[in-house]
């Protein structure tokens, strides 16, 4: 089954609430719906309420780079995902940020899958080998650890919901989206890698049906050759999504993949 593509921004640390309202006026005076594509914008939470009534009815869709895994309770300064349901269709789960600078282990992950879920929300699982890991040849051997240890407390109809994106963190940008980008050809051997170990849980048709992202200095000049590949169901940016006009073209060019 074909799925829309999934165009991802991951705004990360950056757009005060001003900066991305402003954002929001100039991307939507160029953005264009389309049936096939579905945007999806990651702001900080501070600015979810405001973007959300700016985005009501646009057909672009919200998503949380971070949350908590209890819906409440004593834990100081976190925030839910019971507490983003009414904003968010999306979150990012397992980013190379919170897994190396925050310290989130594999049990934290797998715990933040299912609470996504269980609030309704769709959580977008990353992964990905480091240099040395890709160096030593261990690229497969990484992403089906990681899925696997993710993707431990979840059902096959969870599995719907679940979108995995591969970020090899030798391609993730300093957040300029001017980083060293895995070739296609690596794009695709790590994408069967992962279903692969989808298939390992959940069977094959369960897992045939997974829709798997890449990201990592993705930019309007290299989209279409990640989006040609058959089995990449979109991207997720970051560098580039700051820039409305690149965000734009990178929904442009989703489109018109056949
Ligand atoms: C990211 O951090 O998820 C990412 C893909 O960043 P960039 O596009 O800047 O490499």
């Amino acid at each position: 089954m074909a799925h829309k593509k999934l165009i991802v921004a991951n705004w990360k640390l950056n757009n005060t609430p001003e900066q991305a309202q402003k954002f929001a006026t100039h991307f939507l005076k160029k953005y264009v719906p389309h049936r096939n594509v579905q945007a999806v914008i990651c702001p900080t939470y501070l600015a979810l309420p405001e973007l959300f009534k700016t985005f009501e009815g646009t057909g672009v869709a919200l998503g949380a780079q971070n949350f908590w895994f209890a819906d409440h309770g004593t834990f100081t300064g976190e925030v839910s995902a019971a507490m983003l349901t009414p904003y968010v269709d999306y979150s990012i789960v397992g980013h190379s940020d919170r897994r190396y600078t925050f310290g989130e282990d594999d049990e934290i992950i797998a715990r933040k899958m299912a609470a996504s879920l269980r609030n309704s929300i769709k959580p977008i699982l990353c992964v990905g080998e480091n240099l040395v890991q890709r160096q030593a040849l261990q690229t497969d051997l990484v992403l089906h650890d990681q899925v696997i240890a993710a993707l431990s407390m979840l059902t096959t109809e969870d599995l719907e919901d679940v979108t995995i994106a591969y970020e090899p963190l030798w391609a993730i940008s300093k957040g300029d989206g001017q980083g060293e980008h895995a070739s296609p050809r690596e794009v695709e051997k790590a994408v069967k890698a992962i279903r692969r170990s989808g298939v390992e849980l959940f069977g094959k048709s369960a897992a045939d049906n997974m829709r798997i992202l890449y990201g990592g200095s993705s930019s309007p000049d290299n989209a279409k050759a990640y989006l040609n590949l058959p089995h990449v169901d979109g991207l997720l940016v970051g560098g580039h999504s700051l820039i409305y006009e690149h965000f734009v073209q990178m929904i442009e060019i989703a489109h018109e993949i056949k």
